[in-house]
C-alpha cells in the first residue's frame, strides 16, 4: 500500500538510522526543537485575549520571539495543510488533498513525498510526535510517534473528526514503536486520540444548552489527557525534535464561534449560549502551553503554529446550501476555514529560541506553511531537498549566515 518511492525511502531510512545515531552520539549535541500545532488558531480571537492578559504563556513567547500570520493553502483543512507542512510540497504533489481522497479517508500510506520527520530521523535526530493530524497509521521514526486526527477506531470507523480511545484503534497502528503502547496505557491511561465529533443538528434541537455543556466538558477531558500525555513524553522520552498537536480549538470554532444576529447561520438557542466557548479554548490552550514551557530552556527552540484560521460565514456563503455544514457532517456550522482563497484564513506562527530575534513581527503573508519544514531542517543544518517549495525563514534569525555556516 505504501507508494514505491516512499517505501524505498523508509527502508533506506530504517537501515541507516542505527549507524547514523551511533555516529552522531559521539559528536556535539544537536539542537532541541519543540513544535506545537494548534488547529485553526484564529488571530482575531487570540488578540483580544492577549490584550486582556488571558494568555500569559503565549504573550511570553511573543516577547521572546518572532510572530505573525502564516500563509496557508487554498481551501485549507487539517490533513491538506499538515501534509503540505510536513513535506513543503503542494497538495497535488504530496497526495493528501483533503479528509477524503478518492473515496478513502486520508492516511499516511497516501503520502507521496518524504515528510520532514523522516528526513530528521535519517540524519540521526531523535524524533517524537504526538497527536499530529494525518499521521495514521504511524510511520517508523528515530524515536516515537502517536497518531492524531484521522485515526480510525471503534465508533469512529472512518476516522473523520471523532475521538477513538487508544485501546479502541482499528485498521492500523496508532503508536510506534508498538512497545510504547502498553507503557502509555499504564502511565498516561486510555486517552482519546483526537477531539470529540461535533453533535448533529437533529441531536441538538431542543437540547442545545445541555449538549453544548456536555460537549465542552468532553473537550476539556480530552485536553487534560493530552496535557498529561505531552508532559509524560517530554519528561520520560525527551527527543531532539518533538512535534505535538491539539485539535479541539478548531472544532469548537466551527459551531460555537462568537457571532452576532446578523451573521449567517445565527441560531439564538445555540449562539446566545456560552458566547465565550471558543475564546475559552485558547485560554485553556495557554495552560497546556505553560506545561510544555516547563520543558523549554534557553537552548530549546519553540515553534507554535496553526495550519489556518477560522472565520464566520460571510455574504457569499449565505446562498450556498453546503456552507452551513462542515466536514461532510450534519453539524450546524457558523464559521469555517475551507474558503477557496486561503488568504482569507491565514494561520499563525510563533518562534523563539537560540538566535531567533526577540519581539519581531512578521508583516503580511511572507511566511507560509511551506516554509516550516525548510526552516526546521535549517536549524539542524540539513540542506533543503530540491522538491521542497518553501524557503528558510531567514528573517527570524539574528544571524542567518552564521546558522548556515554552522552546518559545515
Ligand atoms: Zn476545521
Amino acid at each position: 500500500m505504501i507508494p514505491r518511492k516512499l517505501s524505498l525511502l523508509l527502508s533506506v531510512f530504517l537501515l541507516a538510522v542505527p549507524a547514523f545515531a551511533q555516529q552522531q552520539n559521539a559528536s556535539k549535541p544537536k539542537p532541541r526543537v519543540i513544535v506545537v500545532g494548534v488547529n485553526g488558531m484564529e488571530l482575531d480571537i487570540i488578540r483580544p485575549l492577549l490584550l486582556k492578559g488571558l494568555m500569559p504563556n503565549l504573550s511570553s513567547v511573543i516577547d521572546k520571539g518572532a510572530y505573525g500570520k502564516l500563509r496557508t493553502v487554498s481551501a485549507p483543512n487539517c490533513p491538506r495543510v499538515y501534509s503540505t507542512l510536513f513535506t513543503s510540497t503542494n497538495p497535488e504533489e504530496h497526495g493528501v488533498t483533503g479528509f477524503i481522497v478518492g473515496g478513502i479517508t486520508a492516511n499516511t500510506n497516501m503520502l507521496k513525498e518524504e515528510p520532514v520527520w523522516s528526513m530528521l530521523s535519517k540524519s540521526g535526530i531523535t524524533v517524537g510526535m504526538a497527536n499530529v493530524p494525518a499521521t495514521f497509521p504511524v510511520m517508523p521514526v528515530n524515536g516515537y510517534m502517536i497518531s492524531g486526527m484521522l485515526t480510525r477506531g471503534k465508533n469512529c470507523e472512518d476516522g473523520v473528526l471523532c475521538a477513538p480511545k487508544l485501546s479502541e484503534v482499528m485498521g492500523g497502528d496508532a503508536v510506534y514503536p508498538k512497545s510504547l503502547q502498553p507503557e502509555l496505557l499504564k502511565n498516561v491511561g486510555d486517552f482519546y486520540i483526537d477531539c470529540e465529533r461535533m453533535p448533529g443538528a437533529g441531536d441538538l434541537k431542543g437540547h442545545e444548552a445541555e449538549f453544548i455543556d456536555k460537549w465542552l466538558g468532553k473537550v476539556q477531558v480530552i485536553r487534560d489527557q493530552q496535557t498529561k500525555l505531552f508532559d509524560y513524553l517530554l519528561t520520560t522520552h525527551p527527543t531532539e525534535f518533538t512535534f505535538l498537536a491539539q485539535s479541539c480549538e478548531d472544532r469548537t470554532g466551527h459551531w460555537l464561534y462568537p457571532i452576532t444576529p446578523f451573521n449567517a447561520g445565527y441560531n439564538a438557542s445555540i449562539n446566545n449560549f456560552r458566547q465565550n466557548a471558543f475564546p475559552d479554548q485558547y485560554v485553556a490552550f495557554d495552560k497546556v502551553l505553560g506545561s510544555i514551557l516547563k520543558h523549554v530552556d534557553e537552548n530549546t527552540y519553540l515553534i507554535i503554529f496553526s495550519d489556518h484560521g477560522i472565520k464566520p460565514l460571510r455574504e457569499f456563503e449565505e446562498k450556498d446550501p453546503h456552507a452551513h455544514m462542515d466536514h461532510e457532517k450534519t453539524t450546524p456550522v457558523i464559521a469555517k476555514h475551507d474558503f477557496a482563497d486561503g488568504d482569507d484564513v491565514p494561520g499563525s506562527f510563533f518562534a523563539m529560541g537560540p538566535g531567533i530575534k526577540h519581539d519581531l513581527r512578521l508583516m503580511g503573508l511572507g511566511a507560509s506553511v511551506y516554509d516550516v519544514a525548510p526552516t526546521l531542517l535549517h536549524i539542524y543544518g540539513i540542506e533543503q531537498p530540491k522538491q521542497m517549495r518553501g524557503r528558510i525563514l531567514t528573517e527570524i534569525f539574528e544571524n542567518a549566515d552564521n546558522k548556515v555556516a554552522a552546518k559545515q
